[in-house]
């Protein structure tokens, strides 16, 4: 004792006893500290306590933004022998061919990605939902053709989005999970106005997104509404999406606040195309840009298979919408203006002359030919960083 009131200088060693209390007293907050921290360590491996998790896919957790991806697989919908949905990530590997190549099973699942949230609480925060509406719109773009597009420039510019052309906000959570679909064939000079364009807006929209460009493959007469149709079932094999866009590659939306989204009535979205003078080419136009949720898709038995050739798929699908009572969702004519590029008409995809009498027979078509008759084969699957392709046989008309 006396040694150590020498060492700290007697009675003026008062102010380093204190100093020495001091010390104990922080030592004993650090060890309690920790032991919070351990507590906290343990209890976060316990995931359905959890909170959402930034980068941790919600579709484990039965919120607004997952549900049940994992648990509800569109059962329906999926072909035989095709794997169960998976949500997205950041480790989500190309797939090089089609979806039954080895390493489709063995990805890094969502499990992963929560253990390594769980490992790092600092990462643990959860997201509020997004607005209502955006805060992100500016109103109307000018549209312009005349540039070159070059891919890798538009990936480095929008740096968050993932492999595949897949997006998700990263301060909230979108209840907006969107498929974008493209009907594809010898476009891709189109395809990069497309993404130049859209993936700004759609990421400034905040939507949980995908885009998926169907490309027929073969010299068949092009058929807009089957590719559409695979579209849906194989964009859900990836998520557990709610919505549904329909977009021919050639059409931009000239303002933000036009929504790629889905609404309680099935959507038009592009109803003022510059080659229609800004206006509706007739009122039960449904061609262009349209959006229907999964419901509305499915209530409808999906898209007609059978329209080969130019024109009527849109009026069927409008006639399909009518009879299971449904009516139409539009934009403003301000709002929905928008551009299209102007182009020579596709060979193999001339006008079909038997349109006219299909549609006059949707009714009694309608629950013939769709979904439950779609039969395809998928060649490959590219995941390129703006968008996936899925190259697809889907067969001659019959
Ligand atoms: C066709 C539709 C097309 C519309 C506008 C109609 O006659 O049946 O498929 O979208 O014209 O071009």
């Amino acid at each position: 004792m006396k040694l150590r009131e020498s060492l700290l200088g007697g009675s003026a060693a008062m102010p380093g006893a204190s100093l020495q209390r001091a010390c104990r007293l922080l030592v004993a907050v650090c060890a309690l500290h920790l032991g919070v921290t351990l507590v906290y360590y343990l209890a976060g491996r316990d995931l359905s306590r959890l909170p959402q998790l930034v980068g941790v896919s919600t579709s484990l957790q039965g919120g607004s933004n997952g549900a049940a991806a994992i648990g509800q697989p569109s059962r329906e919908l999926r072909p035989p022998g095709a794997p169960p949905p998976l949500p997205w990530g950041a480790s989500f590997q190309p797939r090089p061919g089609r979806d039954s190549s080895p390493d489709a099973d063995s990805r890094p699942g969502p499990a992963r990605n929560l253990t390594l949230a769980a490992l790092s609480p600092g990462t643990a925060v959860s997201l509020p939902a997004c607005p209502e509406e955006s805060p992100l719109l500016v109103g109307p773009m000018m549209i312009e053709f005349n540039m070159a597009v070059d891919l890798n420039r538009v990936a480095e510019e929008n740096p968050e989005v993932k492999l595949g052309g897949r997006y998700t906000p990263k301060d909230c959570v979108s209840p907006h999970k969107v498929a974008i679909i493209i009907p594809f064939r010898n476009r891709q000079e189109h395809l990069k106005y497309w993404l130049y364009y859209l993936h700004p807006i759609l990421q400034r929209q905040q939507l949980d997104y995908g885009i998926y460009v169907i490309n027929q493959a073969g010299e068949a007469m092009f058929n807009r509404a089957k590719l559409l149709n695979v579209g849906f079932q194989e964009a859900l094999k990836d998520y557990d999406y709610n919505c549904f866009v329909f977009s021919d590659v050639d059409l931009i939306p000239m303002n933000d606040h036009n929504a790629y989204r889905c609404f309680s009535q099935p959507r038009h979205i592009s109803v003022a195309m510059d080659k229609f003078g800004f206006s509706l080419p007739y009122v039960q136009y449904f061609g262009g840009v349209s959006a229907l949720s999964k419901e509305q898709f499915l209530t409808i038995n999906g898209f007609p298979n059978n329209y080969w050739g130019w024109g009527g798929e849109d009026d069927d699908i409008f006639n399909r919408l009518v009879f299971k009572g449904m009516s139409l969702s539009r934009p403003n004519a301000v709002i929905g203006k928008c551009r299209m590029i102007r182009h020579s008409r596709d060979k193999k995809n001339e006008p079909n002359p038997q349109r006219f009498d299909r549609i006059a027979h949707t009714k009694e078509t309608m629950f013939l030919d769709g979904l439950n008759t779609l039969f395809y084969n998928v060649l490959d699957v590219q995941r390129y960083p703006l968008y996936t392709k899925v190259t697809v046989d889907i067969g001659t008309p019959s």
